[in-house]
C-alpha cells in the first residue's frame, strides 16, 4: 500500500509516477541498473575520463541505446515522453553517460530515422540500437557553431554519382569511439533566394568502410569528462552514392528537425542533473547543524529549496509538453526551445544553489554537487545555446504580434 509520504513524493515528481505499465517497467529496470552498475563508478570515471564501454553495451541490451528507434530496426520504439524520463534518470546519476545516450539516440539515429531510405535504416539502425556501434553526428566546425550554415566541409560529386568528402568537424560526441557517422557538408552553393543554409547535404557511413577518416584532438573538458568529444578529419573520403542521407543540398531542414528532437533530451538532461543536486542539497540541509539546528530550519534555505522544487517541476512540464507535441506530429520547435532554455537554466541554477547550500563541502570533490554543476554547464551550450533558443522564441513572439 502506498503511504501518504510516498504519494506526496510521487505527486511532486512525475518520474516517480510513470503513466503506464511499459514506462513503469523500463524505468524500474533502468533505476536499478543505474544504482548498481553506474553510480558506484561515476565519480571515478569523471576523474579518469574513461569511456564506459561495458555500461553502454548493457544499456544496448536493455533497449536504452535505441529507445525511440522502431522495433522493426531493433529498437525499443518508445515515445518521447518516456525517452525524456529515461534521460532525466540517467542524468541524475551520471551526466557523461547521459550525453552519450542522448546524442547516440537523438542525433545519429534521429537523423537516419528522419531522412534515411529504407535500405539505410536497415543497414545502420540495428547495430546502433543494440550499441554494437556507437553513433556520432557532425555539424559543428572550428569556424561554424551557432551559425552552422557557414560550414567549410565539402563533398564533391563524382561522374559515377559517388562523393569525395573533405573538411573537419569540432566537438563531436562519440567522435573517437563512434562506429557510424552522420556528417553535414556543403555540396553546392546556396540557390538564389534560399538562404545560406541551402546547398548543404548529409552523409552517413561506417568508419570501418571508408579511407581518409581520422580523429583529431580529443577534448579535455570542464565536465562530462567520460563522454567522448573529439575532432573529425576528412581527407578525400570516398563515399558511395548511397551514403547521401536525405535530399541533396536540402539537409538543413532535417538538421533543424534533428536538433528539435535532440533538445528534448538536452532539456531532460539539464533537469536530471539539477534534480540530483537539489535532492542532495535538501537531504544535506536537513542534516547539517549550525547555530544549534539544521540549516534547513532557516527560512532562507527552506524557501530557496521551495523555489527550486517549483522551477524543476515547471521544467519537467515544459519538457512533457514538447515531447507530447512531437509524438502527436505537431509543430514543437518553439515549445522545445522554451523547454530547453528553461530546464537547462533552472538545472544549472539548482546545481549552483546546491554548492552554496553545502558551503565549503559543495566545492570539494568528495561531494557530488560540483560534478553535477560541471556536467550541467554544457546543457546551456550544446544543441543550441541559450541565445539560440531565445532567437527561436523571440522570432515567434515578434511574428505573433506583428501587425
Ligand atoms: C561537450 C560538447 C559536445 C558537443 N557535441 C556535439 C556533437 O555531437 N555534434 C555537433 O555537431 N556539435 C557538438 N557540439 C558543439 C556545440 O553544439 C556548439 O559548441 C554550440 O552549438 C555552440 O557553437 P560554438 O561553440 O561554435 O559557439 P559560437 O556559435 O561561436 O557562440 C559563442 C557565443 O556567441 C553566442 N551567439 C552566437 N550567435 C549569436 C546570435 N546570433 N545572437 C546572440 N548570441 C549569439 C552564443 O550563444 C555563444 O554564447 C558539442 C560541444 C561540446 C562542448
Amino acid at each position: 500500500m502506498t503511504s501518504t509520504l510516498d504519494r506526496t513524493a510521487a505527486a511532486s515528481n512525475p518520474n516517480l509516477a510513470p503513466q503506464n505499465d511499459e514506462q513503469r517497467t523500463i524505468l524500474a529496470a533502468l533505476k536499478s541498473f543505474l544504482k548498481n552498475k553506474v553510480e558506484p563508478g561515476a565519480a571515478e570515471r569523471d576523474q579518469s575520463g574513461e569511456f564506459p564501454f561495458e555500461i553502454v553495451r548493457e544499456l544496448g541490451e536493455m533497449g536504452i541505446m535505441g529507445a525511440q528507434t522502431p522495433e522493426e530496426y531493433g529498437g525499443a520504439g518508445l515515445d518521447t515522453a518516456t525517452f525524456a524520463m529515461i534521460i532525466e534518470e540517467i542524468a541524475a546519476v551520471d551526466g557523461s553517460l547521459c550525453l552519450t545516450v542522448a546524442s547516440h539516440n537523438s542525433l545519429c539515429q534521429g537523423h537516419i530515422l528522419i531522412a534515411g531510405t529504407e535500405a539505410q535504416k536497415q543497414k545502420y539502425l540495428p547495430d546502433l540500437a543494440s550499441a554494437k556501434k556507437l553513433g556520432a553526428w557532425g555539424l559543428t566546425e572550428p569556424g561554424s557553431g551557432s551559425d552552422s550554415g557557414g560550414m567549410q566541409s565539402r563533398a564533391t560529386e563524382q561522374p559515377d554519382g559517388s562523393w569525395i568528402l573533405n573538411g573537419s568537424k569540432n566537438f563531436i560526441t562519440q567522435g573517437s569511439v563512434g562506429g557510424t557517422y552522420v556528417v553535414l557538408a556543403r555540396t553546392g552553393p546556396a540557390r538564389p533566394g534560399k538562404g545560406k543554409n541551402d546547398g548543404i547535404s548529409a552523409f552517413v557511413f561506417n568508419r570501418d568502410e571508408v579511407q581518409g577518416f581520422s580523429i583529431g584532438r580529443k577534448e579535455d573538458k570542464l565536465g562530462l569528462r567520460s563522454s567522448d568529444t573529439a575532432q573529425l578529419i576528412f581527407e578525400d573520403i570516398h563515399l558511395p552514392a548511397d551514403a547521401l542521407l536525405g535530399e541533396r543540398g536540402n539537409a538543413f531542414k532535417d538538421v533543424m528537425r534533428v536538433l528539435d528532437g535532440g533538445r528534448v533530451g538536452i532539456a531532460a538532461m539539464g533537469l536530471g542533473l539539477g534534480r540530483a543536486a537539489f535532492e542532495y542539497a535538501a537531504r544535506y540541509t536537513n542534516e547539517r547543524q549550525q547555530f544549534g539546528k539544521p540549516i534547513s530550519h532557516n527560512q532562507d534555505i527552506a524557501f530557496r529549496l521551495a523555489d527550486l522544487d517549483t522551477k524543476l517541476e515547471a521544467a519537467r512540464l515544459l519538457i512533457r509538453k514538447a515531447a507530447d507535441l512531437k509524438d502527436a506530429g505537431m509543430p514543437f520547435t518553439v515549445p522545445v526551445a522554451r523547454a530547453k532554455l528553461f530546464a537547462t537554466t533552472v538545472g544549472v541554477e539548482a546545481c549552483d544553489e546546491a554548492i552554496q547550500m553545502l558551503g565549503g563541502y559543495g566545492y570539494i570533490k568528495e561531494y557530488p554537487v560540483e560534478r553535477y554543476w560541471r556536467d550541467n554547464r554544457l546543457t546551456r551550450i550544446g544543441e543550441g545555446t541559450d541565445e539560440v533558443q531565445r532567437l527561436v522564441i523571440s522570432r515567434d513572439v515578434l511574428r505573433r504580434f506583428a501587425e
